[in-house]
């Protein structure tokens, strides 16, 4: 029998971080009442003129630059000519004969070994707006997407598995929120992927005939979608059949990807230069001035480094401001290790991501102040996490908190010490026990000691005392 493998390439749009819309001024916020951020330039209306959007261009730059992509300083806008009810224009603008970035890569770690998978392009180009059918019987067009940026990211035909794709677009989406280009929200749709899939004889060189299966929106559908195409084309060939170029899209009531149309050729869309908009010549202090900000693997390592363990430095680093707020605990004085644990433990349980923006209870620096106030003795480990749940609901300084209530920790001797001995002469039988070798039972007079301290008693003291006495 013969052995098929499969081809995957990746298309993914990723809607550009930018407060206004790629060709106007209208703003590019999500959930807003249908069209309320328009003007004559999205609506497409004759004779209004774009003006690119200069924060959408240096992101996308920046992008190009974390994927090590050719970057080309004079790319050009053409018109992608096709008919929609969603396209007031007629027309789409997006970038085709010159992108603004050429070949670049990504690597992403399977199964503990690297694989590298080639990027072909990233374009910039113009949403359309969004058809919302079915409201009373019609079809209502809200064009508050239409024209928001975004850039177009073309992998080559390198991946082989559907798990390769899925590990892929993490890494991408990874990228896209360390540069804070993107904000990898694919619920919302501003990180979209389209599947292209063939398959072929194991051993063939030439590609077989590809689907495009579109609007994908979870990571997991991006699987099981490539894993039923792969499946079905397989079955389709093995029986003889032929492979139909076109584009499908994926239900995930059915599991199982529907036709859709024939897959349209570039040639169809009559592409060609906008004349409205002149070819985009990148200026030199915009070269020089966009840089890639530290991506998540090189703090990983950085923080495995100082101390954390790769688990934690993974968690710490699943949201760009997890990692930013883990610094400024760090930089403020915190030990990495007794910082990662805290904000692991208890500051993430209370924060709340929201596109690239997270909010946390406390502020970083106050977290800082907490730990340095366990450092130094004043209070303990389990204190702090009563005090640090003060914090989170009256946002009062730690020393504060602890003043006002007494919370400091007692390490003065003397005072431990007249615990420790009443704490000793109210369980003669656990004492005569631990002397006779049961020291296990220390635990339970540290217990005792802590109860009658309010867990005030400083540890430390707690068990020298008790082992001198017993
Ligand atoms: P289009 O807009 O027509 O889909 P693009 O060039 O933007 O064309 O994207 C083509 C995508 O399809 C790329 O990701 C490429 O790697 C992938 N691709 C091309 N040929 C094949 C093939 N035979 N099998 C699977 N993927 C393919
Ligand atoms: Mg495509
Ligand atoms: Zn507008």
């Amino acid at each position: 029998m013969t052995e098929y493998e499969a081809v995957i390439g990746l298309e993914v749009h990723g809607q550009l971080n930018t407060r206004t819309k790629m060709f106007c001024g209208c703003s590019t916020a999500f959930g807003a009442p249908p069209n309320t951020h328009v003007c004559p330039v999205c609506l497409g209306m004759p004779g209004a003129l774009p003006v690119p959007n200069r924060r959408a261009i240096e992101l996308a730059v920046r992008v190009g630059r974390a994927l090590d992509c050719e970057l080309f300083a004079t790319s050009q806008f053409a018109r992608k000519n096709y008919f929609y009810p969603d396209l007031a224009k007629g027309y789409q603008i997006s970038q085709f004969e010159l992108p603004l970035n050429g070949k670049g890569e990504l690597t992403v770690e399977l199964d503990g070994s690297p694989l590298a998978i080639g990027i072909t392009r990233i374009h910039l180009e113009e949403d359309a707006a969004k058809n919302m059918h079915g409201v009373g019987g019609e079809t209502l067009v809200d064009f508050n997407r239409a024209g928001v940026p975004l850039m177009e990211v073309v992998s080559e035909p390198d991946l082989r598995t559907a798990a390769q794709a899925e590990a892929y677009l993490k890494k991408l989406r990874e990228v896209f929120l360390f540069c804070g280009a993107n904000d990898g929200n694919l619920e919302e749709g501003s990180f979209r992927c389209d599947a292209n899939v063939s398959i072929r004889p194991v051993g063939q060189a030439r590609f077989g005939t590809r689907v495009e299966l579109k609007n994908i929106n979870s990571f997991r559908f991006v699987r099981l979608a490539i894993e039923f195409e792969i499946a079905r084309q397989t079955a389709l060939i093995a029986a003889g059949g032929e492979v139909v170029q076109e584009t499908r899209t994926y239900s995930d009531a059915r599991n199982e990807t529907i036709s859709m149309r024939g897959k349209e050729e570039a040639h169809d869309y009559r592409y060609f230069p906008d004349p409205d908009l002149p070819p985009l010549v990148l200026p030199e202090e915009m070269l020089a001035r966009v840089t890639v900000p530290e991506q998540a693997d090189a703090i990983r390592a950085r923080f495995v480094a100082s101390g954390l363990s790769s688990g934690a430095a993974m968690v710490l680093t699943s949201h760009p401001a997890f990692a930013r707020y883990t610094d400024t605990v760090i930089a403020a004085g915190a030990n990495a290790k007794t910082a990662a644990n805290f904000i692991q433990a208890e500051v993430l349980r209370h924060a709340r991501t929201d596109g690239l923006e997270a909010t946390f209870p406390v502020p970083a620096e106050r977290v800082a102040e907490l730990l340095a106030l366990v450092a130094d003795g004043t209070i303990n480990g389990k204190i702090a996490k009563d005090v640090f749940s003060q914090m989170v609901t009256s946002r009062r300084p730690p020393a504060a908190i602890i003043e006002e209530q007494g919370l400091a920790q007692v390490t003065d001797r003397g005072a431990i010490a007249q615990v420790v001995d009443q704490v000793l002469s109210d369980n003669p039988s656990q004492v005569a026990k631990y002397r006779e070798g049961k020291t296990n039972l220390l635990g339970f007079f540290v217990g005792q000691v802590m109860k009658a301290t309010q867990g005030q008693a400083n540890p430390k003291v707690v068990n020298e005392l008790l082992r001198e006495r017993l």
